[in-house]
């Protein structure tokens, strides 16, 4: 039996560490065989918004094909590659990964094109920012425990999951919002989160772009990361089967890019040499990123990605479709919240004895941003029909 153990063993002085932790709003003993960033993960890894991803749309809607990335697959790959990082420069593996995994849990259904209908309704309620609703689905939605609200996640847990707020929503979060009003850090697990997800979900769109033939093999070779790797494997394997080709690539893609930030992330410790995660929360940039040419590849495909595959008419065709569906929910349910399932309507009407309109609209939202592709279009057929 392994109790007692040091959670913070073999980790480098400016780690996020469970002895120095900002500690959880509500006081908990200690686990007896986890560390709590441990306990975090897990407890992010029981929630039902995390299931919940499964079927919700990263950028090809759930419904157009099982090969598909969903959220939770994203969000997975995103935890492997925070992992991997995170393990080669000593700092915490488990806070990493509870911040990756959390950190979509508050997306809404139908991917960006949702989020972006949900903040135009929420306009004059005060907005939808989906990091902010991944905050408030770990601190205030999620209903699994006696003693409080929420899953009562360690403070550099939640640090990581809010990675940009607007300045307004800043001032209303307390030490949590200080970073964005003073433009300062948050520790480098946080940071290592931020990019994995970025690295990730580059990478797994052009596996995805490449399975709908949205974009081709010819179209990607426009870009330096792809066309390198393209080069090479080519001239390594030149009979080798389209598909093990394109994964080959993959793979070689997203080694090339993680080393590149492990390495150039290495390089700025030893020049910073911070003391601690206080010393590194105080810089005022970011410590974790890509070499100089590492980023010029990474932003390259980025924006290949942005015009070639987000804007392409099919994925803009989807955006129409998720703008009415929720736009419908949303308004049917503002008018009438007793057509939401009766926990639901009792939130809204309880935020909406305290601050109006708005608190109503906020109960909205949270219904709203909680559903799944497929419960969105169910609930906007159960409505549209009752009308
Ligand atoms: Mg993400």
């Amino acid at each position: 039996m392994r109790k007692d153990r040091d959670p913070d063993a073999g980790l480098a002085p400016y780690a996020a560490l469970v002895a120095t932790s900002h500690g959880r709003r509500y006081p908990e003993p200690p686990a007896e065989y986890r560390g709590e960033f441990q306990r975090d993960r897990d407890r992010v890894v029981h929630s039902s918004a995390f299931r919940r991803l499964i079927y919700k749309t990263q950028v090809f809607l759930n419904h157009e094909g099982d090969m598909y990335r969903t959220r939770l697959t994203h969000s997975l790959e995103v935890a492997q590659i925070g992992r991997s990082v995170a393990s080669a420069l000593a700092l915490s593996e488990p806070l990493t990964e509870a911040i990756c995994l959390a950190h979509d849990l508050g997306h809404t259904p139908f991917g960006h094109a949702g989020q972006d209908v949900l903040n135009e309704c929420m306009r004059e309620y005060g907005g939808f920012e989906h990091n902010l609703q991944s905050l408030r689905v770990v601190d205030e939605l999620e209903e699994r425990y006696a003693q409080f609200r929420g899953l009562n996640l360690s403070f550099e847990t939640r640090e990581g999951i809010l990675k940009h707020c607007s300045l307004a929503n800043a001032r209303q979060l307390g030490e949590l919002g200080r970073r964005f009003i003073r433009r300062r850090q948050p520790g480098l697990e946080a940071q290592i989160a931020d990019l994995a997800d970025a690295i990730a979900y580059n990478n797994h769109d052009v596996d995805d772009g490449l399975r709908s033939g949205l974009v081709t093999v010819d179209d990607l070779c426009e870009v330096t990361l792809f066309a390198r790797h393209h080069a090479a494997v080519n001239s390594a394997y030149p009979n080798l089967p389209q598909r093990r080709m394109i994964h080959e690539i993959g793979r070689r893609m997203i080694g090339d890019v993680v080393n590149d930030l492990i390495e150039a992330t290495a390089r700025r410790l030893v020049d910073e040499n911070p003391a601690s995660i206080g010393a590194v929360r105080g810089m005022p940039q970011p410590l974790v990123g890509f070499s100089e040419a590492g980023n010029a590849e990474h932003l390259e495909l980025k924006k290949f990605l942005r015009t070639r595959l987000y804007r392409h008419e099919h994925i803009e065709g989807q955006r129409i479709g998720a703008a009415r569906v929720l736009q419908g929910l949303f308004d049917g349910f503002m008018q009438d919240v007793t057509r939401m399932p009766v926990e639901h309507r009792d939130a809204a009407l309880a935020m909406e004895a305290v601050s109006g309109t708005a608190g109503r609209a906020r109960g909205v939202a949270d219904y709203v941003a909680g559903m799944t592709d497929r419960y969105a279009f169910q609930e906007h057929a159960r409505i549209s029909g009752s009308v």
